[in-house]
């Protein structure tokens, strides 16, 4: 099922936003599907908690961009600390697009340092 383009929310000082969609919850958070650009063509990232997602072109549904394996793990991290999974994802480094904070980077890191034994295996 394609995704429904429902509009283009003013941004204010935010960074652009990628068109809302209203069909499909986030796989990670579970919120409604409302995406910010990054600096990769066609690939937005969850508002919510930072997930990547192929959210072009518009006649295809919204793909998530992380691995399979890591949805579960990844989904633990939100639902306990509430923070961006994936901080930096098809960013340049100090792109105008990336809202993750260096403090989001750490706390990431260390969460998966002290979860390692949990982690997918690397294919
Ligand atoms: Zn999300």
């Amino acid at each position: 099922m394609a995704v429904r383009i429902v509009g283009y929310p003013a941004t204010g000082n935010r960074p652009p936003m990628a068109p809302v969609s209203v069909t499909v919850d986030c796989c990670i958070c579970g919120e409604p599907l409302a995406c910010r650009w990054t600096d990769s063509f066609g690939i937005g990232a969850c508002l919510c908690c930072g997930a990547p997602y192929k959210i072009l072109p518009r006649d295809q549904e919204d793909q998530s961009m992380l691995l399979q394996d890591w949805k579960p793990i990844l989904k633990r991290y939100w639902e306990e600390k509430h923070r961006n999974v994936d901080p930096g994802a098809y960013n340049f480094p100090g792109s105008s697009y990336e809202v993750a904070t260096q403090e989001d980077v750490d706390t990431l890191e260390s969460w998966l340092e002290v979860h390692r034994d949990q982690l997918p295996a690397r294919s």
